[in-house]
Parts: structure tokens; sequence; C-alpha cells
């Protein structure tokens, strides 16, 4: 599943081929997503890429005529092709540029979604409700102590809870949790300051490596022949469940915490 440095990366890698250039046609050969594709041809040919945004797992093309917001879902990816480029299976949408470049949208199971948003696009109910992004500045220490403060709730829960930051996915929360020690079933009021902020730095390292070597893996997004959105990393919990762990040579062990596979070391996370 697309994670946010997936997203992010996909977001660096199409913006040049699209930032500036006049939106020419829009082809929806399946609007079946996780909700219907709207018929929103009408506002968006014509119109010029301004920005191309990421907020949590979603991406925002702006036009002066309202937003598009793409989120590829379990499976969906996006890349830039030619009209040359021969359509294949689950190649669901495309944004025709006037340079002849098109955005194609392939999404195999189809959970991605492709909406069109008018008002500021911070009011859409899939937006409004969202934490705070954790790169930015806004996700620091005082801001994590103050939202876990008296919640019971396990800290990887809270990780994962886009109320309280979006874009950590499982992968990112187990890895980030052992990088600061913490065990996953910790509750999450119950952590000192020393380890949240141990915690935040270890969350935005993790994201932030994860995108930079996904840059490197990711950087042509108009190969064709290319499968962009996923790329392999260097873990030392997520999957790894029975094996040692690489701090200490403990066997990792394995839990299932609101359903998603939870590894972790006892004695490298015991706080
Ligand atoms: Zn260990």
């Amino acid at each position: 599943m697309p994670e946010l440095p997936e997203v992010e990366v996909t977001r660096q890698g199409i913006t040049p081929h699209l930032i500036d250039q006049q939106v020419t046609a829009l082809i929806v050969r399946n609007p079946s997503l996780r909700w219907p594709v709207p018929d929103i041809a009408q506002q968006i040919v014509g119109q010029t890429i301004r920005h191309i945004r990421r907020r949590a797992k979603y991406l925002l093309i702006d036009t002066d005529a309202g937003t598009t917001i793409v989120h590829l879902g379990m499976s969906g990816s996006l890349r830039i092709v030619s009209r040359s480029t021969k359509v294949e299976k689950h190649d669901h949408i495309d944004l025709v540029m006037a340079s002849g470049k098109i955005l194609r949208f392939n999404d195999p199971r189809r959970f991605g979604a492709w909406l069109w948003c008018e008002l500021p696009e911070a009011a859409h109910p899939l937006l409004s409700k969202l934490g705070p992004e954790p790169l930015q500045s806004e996700f620091n220490v005082d801001y994590l102590a103050h939202a876990l403060a008296g919640k019971k709730k396990a800290i990887k829960l809270c990780l994962m809870d886009n109320h309280i930051v979006v874009g950590v996915g499982n992968i990112y929360a187990n890895e980030a949790l052992f990088a600061a020690g913490i065990h996953p079933q910790t509750e999450a009021g119950r952590i000192d300051n020393e380890r949240l902020t141990l915690l935040v730095a270890e969350v935005k390292q993790i994201l932030a490596n994860a995108i930079k070597q996904g840059g490197t893996t990711l950087k042509d997004f108009t190969n064709a022949e290319g499968k962009p959105g996923y790329f392999a990393q260097k873990l030392h919990v997520y999957g790894r469940g029975g094996d040692t762990c690489t701090q200490c040579g403990n066997l990792l062990s394995e839990i299932k915490l609101g359903q998603r596979a939870t590894v972790f070391c006892g004695l490298c996370q015991r706080r």
C-alpha cells in the first residue's frame, strides 16, 4: 500500500511534467473507484495546473477553477505517459496536457479516489479533521504531549490515528517505536516528554529518509514499464517477527494491535 513517502515521491516525480501545463482532456475509462469519479471535464478542461500539493496521503492538483483530490488507495499509482503509450488494464483515468503529456492513474484494486473540490480544500470532509503533517514543525513534542494527555490507548494506535498525526502508516509506526525504544502497547498518556521528544524525531527522520531513498529509486515517473509507488527500504522490525533484533540479537515478537501486524523487541522497547 502506498504510504506517505511514496505519495510524496509521486508528487515530486510528476510535478515538473504538469506544472503550468494546460489541461486539454479528462478521460475516465472506469469511474468506479472508492467513490464514483465525478464528471468534471467541463470544469477542468482549459485550466492550467498551478500547484501539486500533498496533504496526508492525498495529492492535491490545483487549478484556478478547483482542486482535483487524488488518493492512491491500496494499489494505485500515477505516471506520466505520452499519447502513444498503450492503455493497459486498470489504467482508469488520463489527465491530458496541451504538451501531449498525460497523467495516467492505474489502480487494480480500485480503492483509490479521484475527486473534485471547489471549496478551499481544507474544508473538504476528507481533509477537514486531519491532524498535522509529521514533517512540519506543528508536529512537535508539545503538540504530541497535549494530544496524548490522559489517553489510555496503545501508543502505536495513537501514532497511526490521522486525527493525531497524518501519514504514519503501519510500517513507519513499527519502525519509529523501535527507534525510540517504546513498547507499542504502552499507554500513550504515560510516556514522558523525553521519550516523546525522541519519538517525534524518529518519526520525522524515518519518513524523511524513506522519501529521500524513494526519490532515488523512483526518479523516473515516465517509465511506462515502471510501477511507481513502491520501494524497498531498510526495515528494522516491520515484517521481521521471529527474526533477530538488529540492536541486541534478541528474537523480535509479533502481535496484532488494532488488527495490524506489530513487531517489536521486548528488550530494546521496554518503556
Ligand atoms: Zn533488541
